[in-house]
């Protein structure tokens, strides 16, 4: 007898929503985190129409739309100029905009919806080891506890004990350039319903609105410090944003600098060990990608361990498996062009800019950029 159905490790984003949709189908499973308490960092700041439509289901969407704020506009711009309006008013969902939403208050209205559904994150408990065999999966922490499931999920982030245990490689690099990020407060020139991507000729800039006043900067930089200052934030908004003197930082809240990696797992399953979320892919975050896809991987595997759990072949787990995989090389291949465009050299900058207002005149390129930022392509 196992111990469980499911043992999923990491709290995250895509292991909560895991873990609550299964309860939710009637299944067992267990979930653990080696942090004492959830993350209250700020880091996805995005939750985009398909993870809001997947999320139905378990009652959650409404709660978000609630705590976030309604970003219906998402441009691409050189200064005032409009290089590529991306609308998403037109799309066919209930969620026509990006919702703006700090992670840690997407992971807590998470965790709530679990607890209602009877679940509870066991914490801290780090996962050290895994040994499968035929009828099951044996975890061993590093309090030296054990627990034996049916199936165990490494949604334990990009440095997966789970995928390390399991031997599944992890291919990818790279990119060159460091960017920095700060959350702020601002005066002057900002607009609250619109995310911005500056495509300056000193560079790329986004300015995304978060709820409470605050606003997300992200900017690659050679060299970006691993702290920002106000004064470091200010430079970037006057020579790559609205203008000198527009948009001024009144308030740096929180800044960091990071380099972005883009890999994919070999594979999403080996036996009765899955990968979902940042352990299963890791991408940049231009077009605001990553927490969403972990959300879709969730929903999508706990259908098919539980079509699986309750009784079908487990060809469903290979099905997850294969088609996740792709979708997940699609969003690197769409967010790496988003970041390799956003870094070309200067001199290149002015005539990818005069490519940009070209293209925008392409109705096709408006409509499939903004099917495939908010998620909708892959329904
Ligand atoms: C600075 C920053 C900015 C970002 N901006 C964006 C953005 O704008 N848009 C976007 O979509 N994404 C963004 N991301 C990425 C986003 O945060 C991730 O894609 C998302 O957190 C992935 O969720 P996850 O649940 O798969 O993994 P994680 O959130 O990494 O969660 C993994 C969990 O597993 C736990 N864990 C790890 N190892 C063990 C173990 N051995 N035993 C037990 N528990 C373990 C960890 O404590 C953690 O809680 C950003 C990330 C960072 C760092």
């Amino acid at each position: 007898m196992n111990d469980t159905d499911v043992l999923v490790v990491g709290a995250g984003p895509t292991g909560l929503t895991l873990t609550a949709s299964l309860l939710n189908q009637g299944i067992q499973a267990a979930i653990v985190d080696k942090l004492p308490a959830g993350a209250n960092t700020s880091r996805a700041a995005v939750a985009n129409a398909r993870s809001l439509e997947v999320l139905e289901n378990l009652d959650v969407s409404w709660r978000m739309v609630k705590a976030g704020l309604v970003a219906p506009r998402f441009s691409m711009r050189q200064g005032d100029r409009t290089l590529i309006p991306i609308d998403f008013s037109t799309l066919p969902t209930n969620y026509p905009y990006s919702l703006m939403i700090s992670q840690a208050d997407t992971e807590r209205l998470l965790e709530e919806r679990l607890n209602e559904l009877g679940g509870e994150v066991l914490r801290p408990k780090t996962l050290s080891r895994i040994a499968q065999d035929s009828t099951g999966v044996t975890a061993i922490f590093d309090d030296g506890e054990t627990l034996r499931a049916s199936y165990v999920v490494g949604a334990d982030g990009t440095h997966s004990t789970v995928r390390h245990q399991a031997g599944i490689g992890f291919a990818g690099g790279e990119f060159a350039e460091s960017f920095a990020l700060a959350d702020v407060r601002v005066a002057g020139e900002a607009p609250r319903d619109e995310v911005i991507l500056f495509y300056g000729n000193d560079g790329l800039t986004v300015l995304a609105p978060l709820p409470d006043g605050v606003f997300r900067i992200v900017a690659p930089h050679p060299d970006a410090p691993q702290s920002p200052t106000a004064e470091f934030v200010q430079d970037l908004l006057d020579t790559r944003a609205f203008g000198p003197g527009r948009t001024e930082v009144t308030d740096l809240l929180w800044g960091s600098r990071f380099k972005i990696h883009h890999r994919v797992a070999d594979t999403f399953r080996a036996g009765r060990i899955l990968l979902a979320g940042d352990a299963a892919h890791v991408h940049s975050p231009a077009g605001g990608q990553g927490m969403n896809l972990g959300i879709t991987d969730a929903i999508e595997l706990a259908t098919a361990l539980a079509t699986t759990l309750h009784g079908a072949p487990d060809t469903a787990l290979d099905a997850y498996s294969a088609s996740q995989r792709a979708r997940a090389q699609q969003v690197l291949t769409l967010t790496g062009r988003l970041t390799r465009v956003s870094t070309l050299p200067r001199p290149l900058r002015p005539i990818r800019n005069s490519a940009m207002r070209l293209a925008a005149h392409v109705p096709a390129v408006r409509r499939q950029l903004a099917w495939r930022l908010s998620g909708l392509v892959y329904r």
